[in-house]
C-alpha cells in the first residue's frame, strides 16, 4: 500500500516514509491511494483489541518495512481494552451504549493513537542518526498521550506546545510532569495559534535541516490508523440485527475520520454523528457546503476548541462532494449550557459520569432520539471526566475518582516553559 497527498500534488510514499514525514511536502495529508476491504472473518465479539488491530491495519502495511512488526507493534499500543458498555435510560433499554476510549496512561482516547505511533516510531529505519524531536500541539490531551508515549524512549525528544491558561489544571500538570525528554511549552495564545507555529515549523526546510522534526499531531497518519480499530472492535461487540452507529464528540476531527475510514472500507458501523462544541464549523460546513474556518472560541469541551479541523481535508478526499459527505455523516453543535446539562443528567438517566466533550455527544444523542431516530449508537467517551474536576465536580457536587495511572502523575512535580506567541520563540525553543 503507498500514500498519496490530499492535495494529490506529491509522489506517492511507503508508510514509514509517511509517517516519518507527517504532512506530505505539498502541505497536503497523507491518504491511502485506495481503500482496502477489510477480511473480519474469524474475529468476533470476544478478540482482543490487539487481534482486531492486526486485521484492521494490515493492509495499510502491506509491503512496508514495518509490516513484520505489526503483531508487536499492536500488543504494545493496545495493552488496555476500549469496553462496549450498554446503557439503560432510567431503566429503558433504547440502544444506547458507551465506548469508554479513556482506559489508557492519560485516560483520553488519544492513546491509542499516540502508542501505536511511538511504538511505529522508534521502529522506523531512519538514515538520519541525529535524535528526532516530535513537535505537537495540543488543546489539552494529545500532549499527555504523546508525552506519555515517547517518556524515556531513546533517540527522541518530544516539544509540546499548549495554549497557556486554556487547558484544564490536571491536563496541564499532566503536560508538564514528564521531563528527560519530553518538554512543555506553554504559549501566549490559542491552540489554532499552537497549531499554526507547529505547522510553520514543519514547513520551514532550513529549520529541518538543522533539527530533524517528527509529527505526532492527529494529521499524522500513525495515529489516525490505529483509532480505527476501536471502532471495528465495538462493531464486532455490538449485538443485534442493526448495526452500531457511533456519536463521536469531535474537534479536530481525526478521531470521527478513524469511523468513517473504518466503515468506508468495509466495517459493519452503522450511521456516524459528529458532535462538535460551539465551534461549528463542520454543522455548518455540512449545512451550506462552505466550509468557512474560524477563530477557535473556548467552551467547557476544551479539547474540542478547534476552528480550523485539519482532518477536514482527508474528509473532502474521502467524500468528493457535499452531497455524498451529507450521506455520510451529521455534525450537531452543543454549547456550554447543553453541556453542564448533560454533565448532570448523564449520571443521574444513565448511571455513568462523563467528561464535558463525552456529554457533547450525549446532547447529540439525545436530539436524534428525540427526533424518532432509534437505531443503536454508542457514544465516544474520549476522556475520563476526573481530568476535568474543575468543570464536572461543582456541577455534580461531589468528587469523582482518579484513575491510578492518572494520579501518579498528578503526583509528579510538573513544569511549562512560557512561550510567546511568534514564530522565532518556537525556533528559538528548537
Ligand atoms: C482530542 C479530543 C477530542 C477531539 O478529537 P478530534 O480527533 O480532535 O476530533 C474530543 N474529546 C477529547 C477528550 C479529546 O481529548
Amino acid at each position: 500500500m503507498k500514500f498519496v497527498s490530499t492535495r494529490g500534488g506529491s509522489p506517492a510514499v511507503s508508510l514509514s516514509d509517511a509517517i516519518n514525514a507527517g504532512l506530505a511536502p505539498d502541505g497536503g495529508l497523507y491518504v491511502p491511494e485506495r481503500l482496502p476491504a477489510f477480511d473480519l472473518g474469524g474475529l468476533g465479539a470476544e478478540s482482543p483489541l490487539a487481534i482486531v488491530a492486526e486485521r484492521v491495519l494490515a493492509p495499510f502495511f502491506a509491503g512496508d518495512a514495518l509490516e513484520p512488526a505489526l503483531p508487536e507493534i499492536c500488543r504494545e499500543a493496545y495493552s488496555f481494552d476500549a469496553p462496549l458498555v450498554a446503557l439503560a435510560d432510567r431503566g429503558v433499554d433504547r440502544g444506547d451504549h458507551l465506548l469508554e476510549l479513556f482506559h489508557g496512561p492519560t485516560a483520553a482516547f488519544k492513546d491509542f493513537g499516540a502508542r501505536f505511533l511511538a511504538a511505529s516510531f522508534v521502529r522506523l529505519q531512519r538514515a538520519d542518526p541525529r535524535p528526532v524531536t516530535v513537535l505537537v500541539a495540543t488543546s489539552g490531551d494529545t500532549g499527555s498521550a504523546v508525552g506519555a508515549a515517547f517518556h524515556g524512549r531513546p533517540g527522541v525528544r518530544v516539544l509540546i506546545l499548549y495554549p497557556d491558561g486554556l487547558v484544564s489544571p490536571r491536563q496541564a500538570h499532566q503536560l508538564g510532569c514528564f521531563g528527560d525528554n519530553v518538554r512543555a511549552a506553554k504559549l501566549a495564545g490559542s491552540f489554532d495559534d499552537c497549531q499554526r507555529l507547529v505547522k510553520q515549523a514543519f514547513s520551514d526546510a532550513a529549520l529541518r535541516e538543522r533539527t530533524p522534526l517528527a509529527s505526532a499531531n492527529s494529521i499524522s497518519l500513525g495515529r489516525l490508523l490505529p483509532q480505527m480499530v476501536y471502532y471495528v472492535a465495538a462493531a464486532l461487540r455490538h449485538r443485534g440485527e442493526v448495526p452500531l452507529g457511533f456519536v463521536v464528540p469531535t474537534g479536530n476531527l481525526g478521531n470521527a475520520f478513524a469511523a468513517l475510514l473504518a466503515r468506508a472500507c468495509g466495517a459493519p458501523i452503522g450511521p456516524i454523528r459528529l458532535a462538535t462544541n460551539a465551534n461549528r464549523v463542520l454543522p455548518d460546513f455540512l449545512a451550506n457546503g462552505d466550509y468557512q474556518p474560524r477563530p477557535s472560541i473556548a467552551t467547557l469541551a476544551n479539547a474540542m476548541d478547534v476552528g480550523n479541523p485539519s482532518n477536514v481535508e482527508r474528509l473532502r478526499w474521502l467524500f468528493r462532494d457535499i452531497a455524498s459527505l451529507r450521506v455520510a455523516v451529521t455534525a450537531d453543535s452543543v454549547y456550554d449550557p447543553a453541556i453542564r446539562t448533560r454533565l448532570v443528567e448523564v449520571p443521574e438517566r444513565y448511571g455513568v459520569t462523563v467528561c464535558p466533550h463525552t456529554a457533547c455527544g450525549f446532547a447529540a444523542l439525545e436530539r436524534l432520539r428525540a427526533g424518532g431516530d432509534s437505531r443503536p449508537y454508542a457514544v465516544a467517551a474520549t476522556a475520563h471526566p476526573s481530568k476535568f474536576d474543575t468543570v464536572v465536580e461543582p456541577l455534580l457536587g461531589r468528587t469523582i475518582a482518579v484513575p491510578a495511572a492518572l494520579a501518579a502523575m498528578l503526583v509528579r512535580p510538573a513544569r511549562a516553559e512560557a512561550m510567546a506567541n511568534d514564530y522565532a520563540a518556537l525556533v528559538a525553543a528548537l
